[in-house]
């Protein structure tokens, strides 16, 4: 019988891989609770209404990226392709947003129908930050620090540039919005199909186009910049002021839009070049109409969210992302009914003393020397040998596995703790 294959697009996470996407969470989860962020896990489906009123019905994502179906009670549901609207969702729904000022972050996957491609799938992960009830733009400048902050310690900073627009408040951004359109009307026939289509609908998505005819007639296009009112302007000023005080580099680039019609004033995105054409590793803005838009009081918002898989491609890319493939530091090796009895006794000595140790023990038998290679796969430093004969006497022998030459010893069994800690140099657990 034919094999089942996965979904396109939607790939496994192998054991040899999971460390460095451990490596990645584990950090970003780190330095988002040194900023004061809380953790928000909410549902992978919501109700399809959710994405269209928040994303916007002529975005990219809704016409044609979603997963969306009837369940059973023939209710449309859809497989949430981004976190911030259901995030809102949940946050207003349990009252966490009015006269409140929230700081949260979530990671999870994420599922749009897009062409799958290196760095570019149809599950992919995201790790989101959203900050509530805060105007800015001095919280603005805190995601942007905290996000160079990510960057710094992953190892990855140089290889990575932040771009920075507004692309203003709604008025600034509707008085614009009809010059694009006065002003592209003219070239009307000569635009790509999907903006032609978006001219009418969403024209500054068309600044965004990928498409070098399109690219070309904008160069004489109107400029957001010049359209945006007294506040918008004052609120981007204020961003690169402390952008400017704190020492962060960027770049302004005001084709800078977003793919998602609920942002407002401003947009960021960190690109590079290291990974063609998927360079862009994470993306954020502000968002203040959008808990209103859903339905709740208006609240200002800002914030991003990062591709797991692309960073992660980027660590492996620059190898900056320590590796150790090892699944143990201290593998236990038994032979005969005595002593693998012992060795699953000695096993949980060793992980209640030594906490910070991996403690392999051989399960399933076998012979002395089918166990020592399972130990040097294992990448085990030190093997932990039961023998009959040396248990009657109280004692084990350990092997160094990793130094060449290096003899087996005899040590007592009471003092297998110390002896492991001071070779392995790591402090024991007295409590
Ligand atoms: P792109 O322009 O690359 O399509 P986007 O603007 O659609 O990205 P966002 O919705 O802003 O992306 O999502 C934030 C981040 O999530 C992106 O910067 C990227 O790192 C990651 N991302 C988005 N879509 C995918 C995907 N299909 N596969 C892998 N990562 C993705
Ligand atoms: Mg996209």
């Amino acid at each position: 019988m034919a094999r089942i294959q996965s979904i396109r697009g939607m790939n496994d996470l192998l054991p040899a891989d999971s460390p460095l996407w451990q490596y990645l969470e584990n950090t970003v989860a780190g330095l988002l609770r040194r900023y004061g962020y809380q953790e928000i896990r909410f549902p992978i489906l919501e109700h399809t209404e959710l994405f269209k009123r928040s994303i916007g019905e002529v975005t990219d994502i809704v016409e044609k990226e979603m997963y969306t179906f009837d369940d059973r009670n023939g209710d449309s549901l859809t497989l949430r392709p981004e976190g911030t609207a259901s995030c809102v969702r949940a946050c207003e729904q349990n009252g966490l947003l009015h006269n409140q000022v929230q700081r949260l972050w979530y990671a999870g996957p994420m599922f749009r129908h897009e062409r799958p491609q290196k760095g570019r799938l149809r599950q992919f992960h995201q790790i989101g930050v959203e900050t509530f009830g805060m105007v800015g733009p001095d919280v603005d400048a805190e995601l942007i620090l905290l996000t160079a902050r990510i960057w710094k310690e992953l190892g990855i900073a140089q290889h990575l540039t932040l771009e920075l627009n507004s692309i203003g408040n709604s008025e600034s951004r509707a008085n614009y919005r009809q010059a694009l359109i006065d002003y592209l009307r003219q070239f009307e026939d000569q635009l790509d199909a999907d903006s032609k289509r978006r001219l009418h609908t969403n024209p500054l998505r068309i600044l965004d186009s990928k498409v070098p005819e399109t690219q070309a007639l904008l160069t004489e296009a109107p400029v957001l910049q010049d359209y945006l009112d007294e506040t918008s302007r004052s609120h981007f000023e204020g961003l690169q002021r402390r952008l400017d005080a704190a020492g962060v580099e960027y770049k302004l680039n005001p084709r800078l839009v977003r793919g998602l019609d609920y942002y407002g004033l401003t947009v960021f995105e960190w690109t590079t070049q290291a990974l063609g054409a998927q360079g862009t590793v994470c993306a954020g803005g502000r968002y203040d109409g959008l808990v209103e838009q859903l339905g709740g009081k208006a609240t200002p918002a800002v914030g991003f969210a990062m591709g797991v898989e692309r960073l992660c491609l980027l660590l492996e890319t620059l190898e900056a992302a320590p590796v150790d493939s090892a699944t143990a530091d201290v593998y236990i090796v038994a032979t005969g009914e005595e002593a693998e009895v012992a060795g699953l006794t000695v096993a949980e000595q060793l992980r209640e003393a030594l906490p910070a140790l991996r403690v392999v023990l051989n399960c399933g038998g076998g012979s002395f020397k089918s166990q020592f290679k399972k130990a040097d796969r294992s990448g085990a430093r030190y093997a932990v040998v039961i023998g009959e004969d040396e248990l009657s006497r109280g004692e084990v022998a350990l092997k160094p596995l990793r130094e060449a030459g290096a003899e087996q010893q005899s040590v007592a069994l009471a003092g297998l703790t110390d002896t492991l800690a001071a070779a392995l140099q790591v402090s024991e657990n007295n409590s």
